[in-house]
């Protein structure tokens, strides 16, 4: 039998009224709508691991939806009463999780500035590595943000190559992810070997 080979585009990648529908859906009650007049122009990458350097339980679904225990590790006393969240996760498997729709506004940033613009959350959608610092992401996390950055870029035509920033660039004194183990240079690599493709919804 005979195959295409042509290569389908792949419906999971696609948005639907804000979430990807790759993505397991996760809603995070920290978020709200963007100022009215904001237009989503920057991705924000992130590193995040809970207990820090430990990869693959709960805790994170668990941090983004305030239901932190705070008796399972001493670490998490001193985060349980913080209200944050992210629009993605991506796990070291390559899972990818929504907590929050792109037209919404997670709280991811923080104090920050990109460019002279203060409070990126207002305009950035933030996306979250598992992962620390100073230990290399997996290459299934680096092929899953390829495809949710192209995506993004379909959609949201003011995130350029040139609007994609680190944590520790917009949150220089308070901010060290996503870390010097993030592979920029890789990460660019492959965001430039492929064709965008036109929106996925209007
Ligand atoms: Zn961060």
């Amino acid at each position: 039998m005979l195959r295409n080979d042509a290569c389908p585009p792949d419906e999971r990648f696609q948005l639907t009224r804000g979430r990807l529908r790759a993505a397991r859906q996760c809603p995070s009650p920290n978020q709200d709508l963007r100022p009215s007049e904001a237009v989503v122009d920057l991705l924000v990458i992130h590193n995040i691991s809970l207990p820090p350097g430990e990869f693959g339980g709960p805790w994170i679904d668990d941090f983004f939806t305030n239901r932190l225990d705070p008796s399972a590790h001493p670490y998490f006393e001193d985060i349980k009463a913080l209200k944050v969240s992210s629009h993605l996760l991506i796990r070291r498997s390559g899972e990818i999780v929504q907590y929050v729709p792109f037209h919404r506004r997670a709280w991811h940033a923080g104090q920050s500035e990109f460019h002279g613009r203060c409070n990126c959350n207002d305009f950035s959608i933030g996306i979250e590595m598992e992962g620390v610092d100073d230990l290399a992401f997996a290459d299934t996390q680096y092929q899953a943000l390829v495809r949710v950055t192209r995506l993004l870029m379909r959609n949201y035509p003011g995130i350029t190559p040139h609007r994609i920033a680190g944590h520790s660039e917009i949150a220089p004194n308070r901010k060290t992810d996503p870390g010097p183990a993030f592979d920029w240079r890789h990460y660019r690599q492959l965001l430039a070997r492929a064709p965008l493709g036109g929106p996925d919804e209007g």
